[in-house]
Formats: C-alpha cells, sequence, structure tokens
C-alpha cells in the first residue's frame, strides 16, 4: 500500500511534531511560534505494511499578510493532491472561526479525513470525549484518534489507521 497524506491544522497544533514523530525524524522545524512552516514539507514513511508521503503544511488559517495568504494557498492546495488528510486539533471543546474555515476547506473532498486530538498530555482524561463530540458535529470523520506527539502516545494507531484508507 501507499500514497499521500495531507497533515492539516491550525498554526501551533502540532503538525510538524507529529509528523517527525512518525517518521523518528527531526525534518521539519517545530516551535513555539506560530507559521514556523512556511513550505510544504515532504516525508516518506516505510514500513513492511507500506509507504506513506507526508505532507506537513503550514496551518491553514484566514491569512493577515502576503506571506500568510502563500502559505494558505500552499496547504489548501495540499487537499486537493492527496489520498487522506490527518486534521490536527487540540483538545478543546471550542470550535473557533479557524476550525469553522477548516471544516469548510473539508466539505467535499471525497477522501478521508482522521480527526487527530493532539497534545492529550494537556489536558485531564475526562476532557477528551467532550473534544471528540464537539468536532464531531462540525465535520464528517472516518476516524478519530487522541494522541500525544510530543510524549508518543497513541501515535502507532495512526499509521495503521491511515493504511487502511490507502
Ligand atoms: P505546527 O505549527 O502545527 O507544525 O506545530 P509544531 O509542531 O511546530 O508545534 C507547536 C508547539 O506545540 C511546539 O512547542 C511543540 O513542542 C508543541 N507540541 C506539539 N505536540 C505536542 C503535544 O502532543 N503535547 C504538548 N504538550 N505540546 C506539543
Ligand atoms: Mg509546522
Amino acid at each position: 500500500k501507499s500514497g499521500f497524506v495531507a497533515i492539516i491544522g491550525r498554526p501551533n497544533v502540532g503538525k510538524s511534531t507529529l509528523m517527525n514523530h512518525l517518521i523518528g525524524q527531526k525534518i521539519a522545524i517545530t516551535s513555539k511560534k506560530p507559521q514556523t512552516t512556511r513550505n510544504r514539507i515532504q516525508t516518506v514513511y516505510t514500513c513492511d505494511k507500506g509507504q506513506i508521503v507526508f505532507l506537513d503544511t503550514p496551518g491553514i488559517h484566514k491569512a493577515k499578510n502576503k506571506l500568510g495568504e502563500y502559505m494558505v494557498a500552499v496547504a489548501e492546495r495540499t487537499l486537493k493532491e492527496v489520498d487522506a488528510i490527518m486534521w490536527l486539533v487540540e483538545p478543546s471543546t471550542f470550535i473557533g472561526a479557524g476550525e469553522r474555515h477548516i471544516a469548510e476547506q473539508l466539505q467535499g473532498v471525497g477522501v478521508p479525513v482522521i480527526l487527530i486530538i493532539n497534545k492529550i498530555d494537556t489536558v485531564k482524561k475526562e476532557e477528551i470525549l467532550p473534544a471528540i463530540d464537539t468536532y464531531r458535529k462540525i465535520c464528517d470523520f472516518a476516524e478519530i484518534i487522541p494522541c500525544s506527539a510530543l510524549r508518543g502516545q497513541n501515535t502507532e494507531d495512526i499509521i495503521d489507521s491511515i493504511l487502511k484508507y490507502l
């Protein structure tokens, strides 16, 4: 099995950290500063079950300047070129304009969207289910996986679930 998977989400949710963790190498720069990933970074994950090409994108958000516009265009174009999409969010029940904007972009993409609830190490266990329920209402997901990219919690499930859709 092989295919292309886009990693999307608002700036700073941990997209680059997760990609680095999954492939086991620090390829993409990660930082507390939003807009660290300015271009699309492509990495290849290989195992005996198959190959996944990850496309780490700049965050999708309402652009405030030319660089922002370019970065958002890169991220949005990526949605049209992949076999599956991983949408990363933080474990919160608050859906802001940023999340709504991404949900709109995902309407009718025609490929499976896997919701990754990242940074679960920052909240209590009881806060995860409500976050899942909240996101379920705004988009149709093939799967929902809570994880911590930083601590490597529950990240093995992500690869298996992606391979199912390729
Ligand atoms: P991106 O903009 O979505 O690519 O986000 P980055 O991967 O650059 O990460 C943004 C910040 O969130 C960095 O300071 C990361 O160390 C931190 N981060 C990423 N994943 C996790 C996680 O699972 N838990 C915690 N606590 N922090 C995380
Ligand atoms: Mg990044």
